[in-house]
């Protein structure tokens, strides 16, 4: 039997890319008959009211928690507890408290002892984003078939876990279930790993004194700037992300430096089959995430080779 993705009134709680696309993504499949949007800054809050992907607006959180059927938290990680902590009177039973963060765990452990009898507490995280921030970022087709995991805390409600679900995929979403330490683990090393490396990348280039920052910035289509795009991310989100996910990022993170150990002695020793036999088997990688229609096989990401930046 199909599940009815609609909610009367939704909340989303921050209306950044991922509260704007939520809400344009609502709109446009008309999953809810009232969308209320809650930012901290009033300049957010007139932004979202003009681009028309929120019904309403309120600069009082508890105020957008009353009376919704679903609540999304889209803040930083690390804004969770306050943010639970406030709501927890308004939130009326039978609700969905669902959040968008990138970690889980310390979702489950912050917003968790907030939540009351009768309300339903079920994570997600939706795997979609870009390196721009703030409501003007949000666009419609963000989550279009991207995955969607939900992290449900043992004995959650089915019938909301399904609702949910069903809520995600028409949003564009595909959805897939996750333990919430599990979640932490997968994404460490897809996404927390490789947005630290191109942190770390980035400052060292702009730290450089023999080379110039010039130079780097001339000559970046060598690689450099693939590496500028994730490390042009928000920086409070991957500042909440590192705290929070602190010992899946620590694991990962050694077990790069040991392969980057074991690259640097290849080089060192002349070694080429291992070169050749890395570089093989990573371009295999690449194949496989086209496969699964993950990325554009378009070379270069896509871009169009003629053009030419003004
Ligand atoms: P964003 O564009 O910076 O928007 C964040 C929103 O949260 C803004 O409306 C902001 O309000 C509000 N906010 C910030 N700090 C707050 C606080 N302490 N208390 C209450 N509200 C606060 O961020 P985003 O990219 O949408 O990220 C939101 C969440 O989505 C994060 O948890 C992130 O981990 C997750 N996520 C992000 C991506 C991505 O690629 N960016 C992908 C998947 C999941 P103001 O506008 O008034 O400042």
């Amino acid at each position: 039997m199909s599940v009815d993705p609609k909610f009367k009134r939704i909340a989303l709680i921050g209306l950044g890319l991922i509260g704007g696309s939520l809400g344009h993504a609502i709109k446009r499949g008309k999953l809810a008959d009232v969308v209320v949007g809650y930012a901290s800054s009033e300049a957010t809050r007139k932004r979202a009211k003009e681009l028309g992907f929120v019904d309403e607006v309120t600069a009082s959180v508890v105020d957008a928690a009353r009376d919704a059927d679903l609540i999304v938290l889209c803040v930083p990680v690390g804004a969770i507890a306050k943010v639970c902590a406030e709501i927890e009177p308004a939130l009326k039973v039978g609700a969905t408290v669902t959040d968008v963060g990138s970690v889980k765990n310390a979702v489950v452990r912050d917003g968790g002892p907030f939540i009351p009898d009768g309300v339903h507490f079920i994570p997600g995280h939706p795997i979609a984003g870009t390196e721009q921030s703030g409501p003007d970022a949000g666009f419609a087709e963000l989550f279009d078939g991207r995955w969607c995991i939900l992290t449900p805390v043992p004995g959650a409600d089915r019938a909301a876990v399904a609702k949910l679900a069903a809520f995600w995929e028409a949003c564009g979403s595909k959805v897939d279930f996750m333990e919430p330490k599990h979640h932490d683990l997968v994404l460490a090393i897809t996404s927390h790993l490789p947005h630290l490396i191109a942190y770390n990348i980035v400052g060292t280039a702009d730290d450089m004194e023999t080379v110039t920052q010039a130079e780097v910035i001339k000559y970046s289509a060598g690689g450099f700037r693939d590496f500028t795009r994730l490390a042009a991310s928000d920086p409070t989100m991957w500042r909440d992300v590192c705290l929070n996910n602190k010992d899946a990022i620590l694991e990962m993170l050694g077990r790069f430096s040991e392969d980057l150990s074991a690259l640097q002695r290849s080089i060192r020793w002349g070694d080429g089959d291992a070169l050749f036999e890395l570089f093989t088997r990573t371009r295999a990688v690449r194949r496989s995430i086209i496969d699964a229609g993950q990325d554009n096989p378009a070379p270069n990401f896509g871009r169009d080779p003629a053009h030419k930046p003004q």
